[in-house]
């Protein structure tokens, strides 16, 4: 089946913040890569609503993550 990634992964700061950070990638490859309709963050940018940084796509807060650790 063809890749059917989130049309906001390029602007999404959370997106990036996925990719950067290994733990996070499942929140990715879950909703992002998948189904992207399901995320919170998706559809409150489809509705023109303010997207929190911190909103994470099943609409729970992201816990303040610090900066990425160098690997
Ligand atoms: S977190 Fe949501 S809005 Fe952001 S890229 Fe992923 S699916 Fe799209």
């Amino acid at each position: 089946m063809a890749s059917k990634q989130c049309p906001h992964a390029a602007d999404c700061p959370l997106f990036a913040a996925f990719q950067v950070r290994a733990f996070l990638r499942i929140w990715q490859m879950n909703y992002c890569d998948a189904t992207f309709e399901r995320c919170v963050r998706y559809q409150r940018i489809v509705e023109g609503k303010e997207v929190p940084l911190s909103l994470m796509p099943n609409g729970k807060q992201l816990p303040d993550l610090g900066a990425p650790k160098k690997e």
